[in-house]
């Protein structure tokens, strides 16, 4: 956001001079607000939220079970229509690394999304490479899903960043092995004809009941190691789960669609 101060502020980075009638005033442009290289190592650690334990709230009567314990039946190869070939087993599914990502069958664009998750135990690796996985919105909006207990990455890709961009607001994670929640409000972005951004996407997201992200813009399609740009895709789109070879388990899945879709 550009803002105009008057001289004499300390933000002050460029002048410019403005008429008023017949007075000229020197005005001056604050600066951008920083903006956090992608990855930046130097960017401050959200504080730690001791939580007790997930949230476990059982699905609604209007929300589309996308897991019952039993079955991934409603999943399918990311890309394909293959099976899902991850393991289910005792009340949850996990990933089978190296047999790639999964996503719904179904479409969806703006969504409430509840699920669970927990990382592997013993904890395995360091930074990125422990119990990673993550959540894509519209398969293309990562929130990421780390074991970030004791266990210091980047922070815009620590668990519940929108990876790339956003880091948590706080750190609400629980130790490896233990059952967490995400609960995920998120609207869908829009497109203009001339494929311009007509609205960015925007997600609000609680972990274990915590808020870590309060109504952010989403910047774009997540990549990894540089900056998001928008690239337009249809207003649904398949939830997909990553494989990002860590023995990562979910249970719980079921989401509520919204009525901007
Ligand atoms: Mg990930």
């Amino acid at each position: 956001m550009t803002m105009i101060k008057t001289l004499g502020s300390l933000a002050l980075s460029g002048l410019g001079i403005a008429v008023f009638g017949t007075v000229l005033v020197e005005i001056a442009v604050a600066q951008e607000p920083e903006e956090w290289p992608v990855h930046s190592m130097e960017r401050p650690r959200p504080r730690g939220v001791i939580v007790k334990g997930p949230v476990t709230t059982p699905p609604p009567a209007d929300a589309v079970v996308l897991f019952d314990g039993t079955s991934l039946g409603a999943w399918q190869g990311q890309g394909n229509d293959l099976p899902a070939l991850w393991k289910v087993d005792h009340g949850y599914f996990e990933v089978a690394p190296g047999t790639g990502s999964i996503e719904t069958k179904q479409s969806f664009g703006s969504v409430q999304l509840h699920l669970e998750w927990a990382t592997p135990t013993p904890a395995e690796g360091e930074g990125q490479e422990r119990g990673n996985s993550g959540v894509f919105l519209m398969g293309s909006y990562e929130i990421q899903v780390l074991d970030s207990y004791r266990n210091d990455t980047y922070p815009d890709g620590q668990a519940g960043a929108v990876y790339g961009q956003t880091p948590p607001l706080v750190n609400a994670c629980l130790p490896p092995g233990q059952w967490q929640s995400y609960d995920i409000v998120f609207h869908g972005p829009r497109f203009n004809p001339d494929s311009s951004v007509a609205r960015p996407a925007r997600v609000t997201v609680f972990q274990n009941g915590v808020l870590i992200q309060d109504d952010v813009v989403i910047t774009g399609q997540t990549v990894n190691g540089r900056k998001a740009t928008y690239h337009p895709h249809p207003d649904r789109l398949p939830l997909a789960l990553q494989d990002h070879g860590k023995r990562v388990r979910y249970r719980n899945v079921w989401l509520r669609e919204l009525g901007d879709s």
